[in-house]
């Protein structure tokens, strides 16, 4: 262990013993030096302005950062410091600790610590430099989906053929619509909305919200904001059917709620997470298509738990085999795996649409095969 990431361990420890204290106290100021940083940067080569960092992680508060990459706080200590399990290695007991306060951590499994910006290095895996990039565009992207998932959640209730689609695919709570932030994209006055409140066009066009012509990129699409990325589902015939911003669609959705559970449900698409929540299955996931990302399996991997894949059984067999691919993968890492077998022909969504009710799905479930 670094000498940095030792006195990043001593600064979070809670203080009971007495040596560990003075030891704290003698290297406190390390953590606020420009020697110590525990940054994987040349110390050599000319660095980036310390303000810069310094108001870069006022912007970003740890907490805030790893929750919105799934990270739960299970554990409370004592000055409101959280243990929870590490999201940098394989952890099976809580040993990742996270003071708030200072806006650090440090993993007593695999002896990581540091702040916000240390912890996009370890978690993306990247050096330095490219944490802050995706720092920075973490920052600035986040404000900006928000007040579109804001915009379009309005717009939903004033569109009856979005109300009606909805409906149609078997959609019907309110509650959900709350729960998965569903709007509606009418196209045509995001653009002109978003730049009343100060966004630039260039912003738009390179968050891809904008086309390169200035019009709405989503039109006529149902619309779910994704943690980075906004899903679109087409409700024309002639448009291609799903719609995403340019960059990853991010990891398994709503993975905070599902991954609490001993046993989780994998399917393809929102529609079929929306029918299964709205059963009552609240121990669902989606991954937005049957490739998994590396975050998406890594995610699924992440603890000991059974997954049922309940993928779309496609006339022409392709969900199938993806789910029997998967199941191997997941299988190899020592993850407990069974095939949900839908009627022909159908997706979760489609069997609840056609009549199909919990119990059914649960008997689904129970028949579901190694
Ligand atoms: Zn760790």
């Amino acid at each position: 262990m670094g000498t940095a990431a030792a006195a990043q361990r001593l600064l979070l420890d809670d203080g009971r013993s007495h040596r560990h204290t003075l030891f704290a106290s003698a290297h406190h100021r390390c953590l606020g030096s420009h020697r110590a940083l525990p940054y994987s940067a040349d110390r050599g080569k000319k660095s980036v302005n310390r303000q810069t960092l310094d108001d870069l992680k006022q912007q970003i508060p740890l907490m805030g950062y790893l929750q919105a990459h799934d990270w739960q706080p299970a554990r409370p200590l004592s000055r409101g410091r959280w243990m929870g399990l590490c999201p940098l290695h394989q952890d099976h007991k809580p040993s990742f600790l996270v003071d708030p306060n200072k806006d650090l951590f440090f993993c007593y499994g695999c002896g990581r610590g540091g702040d916000v910006i240390r912890f996009a290095e370890l978690y993306h895996q990247v050096k330095f430099p490219q944490a802050l990039t995706l720092l920075r565009q973490w920052r600035g992207a986040e404000p900006l989906l928000q007040e579109v998932a804001r915009f379009y959640g309005m717009q939903l209730h004033r569109h009856n053929e979005a109300i009606a689609y909805l409906y149609q695919r078997g959609i019907r709570s309110l509650e959900l619509i709350e729960h998965m932030r569903i709007g509606y994209a009418p196209g045509g006055c995001l653009r002109g909305w978003l730049t009343q409140l100060g966004h630039s066009g260039s912003a738009l066009r390179q968050a891809g919200l904008v086309t390169g012509l200035g019009y709405d990129a989503y039109v006529r699409r149902i619309v779910f904001p994704l943690e980075d990325n906004l899903y679109g589902r087409s409700l024309s015939t002639s448009a291609p059917p799903h719609r995403f911003l340019p960059g990853s669609k991010g990891g398994l959705y709503c993975w905070t709620q599902a991954r609490s559970h001993p046993e989780v449900i994998l399917v393809e698409g929102l529609f079929d997470y929306a029918v299964l929540w709205q059963a009552g299955f609240q121990n669902v996931t989606c991954s937005l298509g049957t490739h998994l990302n590396a975050r998406q399996f890594r995610q699924l991997c992440d603890g000991p738990r059974t997954v049922y894949v309940a993928f779309d059984a496609d006339p022409n067999g392709s969900g199938q085999q993806a789910a029997q691919c998967l199941s191997q993968r997941l299988w190899e890492r020592g993850i407990l795996v069974r095939t949900v077998s839908l009627p022909d022909g159908h997706d979760p969504n489609s069997f609840f649409v056609q009549g199909g009710d919990d119990r059914q799905f649960q008997s689904l479930l129970e028949a579901a095969h190694p």
